[in-house]
């Protein structure tokens, strides 16, 4: 079981603190090592109390809050399967996740109880409790009678600790089964390789419904036995305050780049700090260098997604390479394959494949999915484009499934991405294919301007980039955007830019 190991970290001292959260209503409120294992057993006793057996999933749709950390490990305790659900989700969604996923409970804010009551009624789930702050500020906390001990369920490696859907960028998520092994080998190894000690304090600002801030973020620090600064959310001021209190922090690219935004931010705040790393979408080497300038710390990028926790990461000694995210992380195999199917050397383009103790074990009830996406050798087919580069850094380049075909000619976006980023007055680009009656598809563009550039027009943009690349990666449209569209972990929906302009170079409907 993944609490065992997480258990059998925790300090010689219970009394160290574990969490404190650093905003909202408690602000202040911390829980220590030994607050752990009693609120955590309590919380087991009440999943069992309601008829939550091993292997049971349980659904959870909270804010991010101490008690959400407590009842995630309480699902491990009692050897049922964590299952996540973003806070952002909605009416359908939701219903969509319950009937696929089919929870033995689902857990909901207390303001979102009478409509959860219905959507699990829908789904034929049998059970829903609350947790979280109630409308009028107290602590709707469960199980308060309970008792504060309780034997953690034993499991096999090869169990389920956790469902994660994906993010849903290239289509509609999936259930990602994750065992017990699976979370605990990938944790220890970045735990080793990050260096994290039980001194380390971790600022923590990322949702807690994603593989990045709920497994990377609270289990390499419970295995350092190490501390948390909790934040609800991302706030470029509270993270300014609480720097200096802190030795690392995680984070999407657009902290960073919300960082280098606030005028006060800069070395003194970074002076007690270790490592900042990134990860979850591409983070700009512009920001990887400006960020260095401004404080000194090269940050560190790695590379991961649902279906594998952590696969590559920049060193910890060595050079972080702005534009990579490192190397594959011992015990994890990455190979790069061509259209054929052959396995490409180095400098070579294709399609990452990766094997390891990490890989997940399959998509909940798509069998037909995870068997697409597996190799007969046991590699998965990672749906990322990218290259290993003589020095054996990774570097992604894009998704496969945005890869433009216009004209017959392959179109990597990342490659006219960063020709647009680099001219002057653009902040940034986001390169997209679209339906075209004649091209098949045709290359289209959203940038958005450094303010007061009104004079950089779509023509101007077109004919930049034509001086520099052939015609058929050059957009045929580019539309200004005040910011990219970008889900809660900093990806960039591309999915959602093809779909607003999906009908620029259609032919008129006959009868329309
Ligand atoms: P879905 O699989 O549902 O389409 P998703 O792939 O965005 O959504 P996640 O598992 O949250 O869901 O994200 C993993 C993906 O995020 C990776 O496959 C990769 O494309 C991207 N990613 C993660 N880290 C990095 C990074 N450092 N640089 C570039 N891309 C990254
Ligand atoms: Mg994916």
């Amino acid at each position: 079981n993944l609490y065992h190991l997480f258990e059998s970290r925790f300090p010689a001292d219970r009394t160290r603190r574990f969490l404190t959260l650093e905003d909202g209503p408690r602000q202040g409120v911390y829980y220590t090592y030994a607050d752990i294992d009693a609120v955590s057993a309590r919380f087991a006793n009440v999943l069992v109390a309601m008829g939550v057996k091993p292997g049971d999933r349980v659904a959870v749709q909270v804010e991010k809050s101490a008690e959400n950390v407590m009842l995630f490990l309480a699902v491990l305790r009692a050897g049922a399967v964590y299952l996540p659900l973003n806070t952002a989700y909605r009416r359908g969604e939701i219903a969509y996740f319950l009937e696929d996923a089919g929870p033995a409970l689902v857990v909901c804010r207390p303001e979102d109880e009478a409509e959860m009551r219905e959507l699990a009624a829908a789904a034929g789930v049998p059970q829903v409790a609350t947790l979280g702050v109630a409308a009028d500020g107290s602590l709707a906390e469960a199980g308060l009678e309970q008792p504060t001990t309780f034997a953690t369920v034993p499991r096999e490696k090869d169990d389920l600790a956790a469902i994660l859907y994906t993010s849903g960028t290239t289509g509609r998520s999936k259930g990602a089964m994750m065992t017990h092994w699976n979370l605990g080998s990938n944790l220890l190894t970045l735990h080793d390789c990050w260096g994290f000690r039980p001194d380390d304090v971790l600022l923590h600002a990322l949702p807690v419904f994603h593989t990045h801030g709920l497994f990377v973020g609270l289990g390499t620090v419970l295995l350092a036995g190490g501390s948390l600064l909790f934040l609800s959310r991302f706030d470029a001021d509270a993270v300014l305050r609480l720097l200096p209190a802190a030795t690392l922090m995680m984070g999407v690219p657009t902290f960073y780049t919300r960082l280098l935004a606030h005028p006060a931010f800069g070395r003194a705040q970074a002076a007690t700090m270790r490592l900042f790393i990134s990860g979850s979408a591409p983070l700009l080497a512009d920001t990887h260098r400006a960020f260095q300038e401004r404080t000194g710390h090269a940050i560190l990028e790695r590379y991961g997604m649902t279906e594998a926790c952590m696969i590559t990461s920049n060193p910890l000694e060595g050079d972080r390479i702005p534009g990579t995210v490192g190397f594959p992380l011992p015990g994890v195999e990455l190979r790069v394959v061509g259209e054929d199917g052959a396995v490409l050397g180095p400098e070579e383009t294709g399609v990452i494949e990766i094997r390891g103790p990490n890989l997940f074990k399959g998509y909940w009830n798509r069998p037909d999915k995870t068997a697409e996406e597996m190799r007969p050798d046991g590699f998965f087919i990672t749906g990322d484009v990218g290259k290993v580069d003589a020095r054996g850094y990774v570097h992604i380049v894009g998704r496969a499934k945005d890869l433009i075909i216009s004209g017959g000619f392959n179109v990597y976006p990342k490659e006219v991405e960063t020709v647009l980023d680099a001219l002057p007055g653009v902040v940034e680009s986001a390169v997209f294919g679209l339906p075209h009656p004649d091209l098949g598809e045709a290359v289209a563009a959203v940038v958005q301007k450094h303010p007061g550039q009104d004079g950089l027009t779509e023509a101007a943009v077109i004919a930049a980039v034509k001086a520099e690349l052939a015609g058929f990666k050059v957009p045929k449209r580019v539309w200004f955007v005040p910011e990219l569209p970008r889900n809660t972990m900093g990806k960039v929906q591309k999915a959602l830019l093809r779909d607003t302009h999906r009908s620029t170079f259609a032919p008129p409907t006959p009868g329309s």
